[in-house]
């Protein structure tokens, strides 16, 4: 155990080094209190950079199984190295593609939506197919680092208000949503807890 929290150090530090958006702390804790009382025992994770969330729901609970999808070949090697150190590697099980590429027949009870902030739409539509009939999909850095909430001519960047139009089309389809319930949660980056309506 003492070993797991120094690879957790060590994970947390290279994230930071070579600039890896890993949840923060009040983020990933929201995520695994979630696991935890929802009983959730499986896991579609879309973007797991270096493997870092998908670690710490895995240690939430000795029966949860996770299979989770990168697309940049790095972070999937520094993620298989990671998942190996904690002994993971029969409950986390890695794909090594572009999500949007990637079809599964298997039913998840949550689906964690955590990849490109441009694409999100079509993440949850892909995997909403994937979803238990009592799953969730929760999706993070609703607020992009508060620049959701900005006033669009304070964003100086071109690309960036770009990114930020995008997260509220988003946020209006998930409010929209014929199918699904949403509430966001001021937690970490913002958080995003949709369910299917009964
Ligand atoms: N969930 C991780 C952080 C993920 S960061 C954690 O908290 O530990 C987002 C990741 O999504 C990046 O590594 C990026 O390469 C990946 N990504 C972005 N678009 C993707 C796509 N279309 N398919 C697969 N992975 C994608
Ligand atoms: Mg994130």
């Amino acid at each position: 155990m003492v070993e797991y929290q120094k690879y957790i150090q060590e994970i947390k530090k290279y994230a930071v080094e070579n600039n890896v958006p890993i949840m923060e702390d009040e983020g990933m804790n929201f995520l695994t209190t979630f696991v935890i009382k929802n009983q959730v025992k499986s896991v579609l994770e879309i973007g797991t950079a270096i493997g870092y969330s998908a670690i710490m729901m895995a240690l939430c609970q000795p029966s949860i199984r996770i299979t989770s999808i990168e697309k940049d070949e790095v972070r999937y090697l520094e993620a298989l190295k990671n998942i190996k150190k904690f002994h993971l590697e029969n409950r986390i099980t890695l794909i090594f593609n572009d999500a949007l590429d990637v079809r599964l027949d298997e039913e998840f009870d949550l689906v964690f939506i955590d990849a490109a902030k441009a694409q999100e739409i079509k993440f949850f539509n892909l995997f909403s197919k994937n979803l238990t009939s009592k799953g969730y999909i929760v999706t993070d850095n609703i607020y992009f680092h508060g620049l959701v909430e900005k006033n669009e001519k304070e964003i100086k960047s071109h690309n960036l208000r770009g990114l930020v139009r995008k997260i509220k089309e988003y946020i209006s389809f998930l409010n929209d949503n014929p199918d699904f319930d949403t509430v966001v949660y001021r937690v970490g980056d913002g958080i995003a807890v949709s369910k299917r309506k009964v």
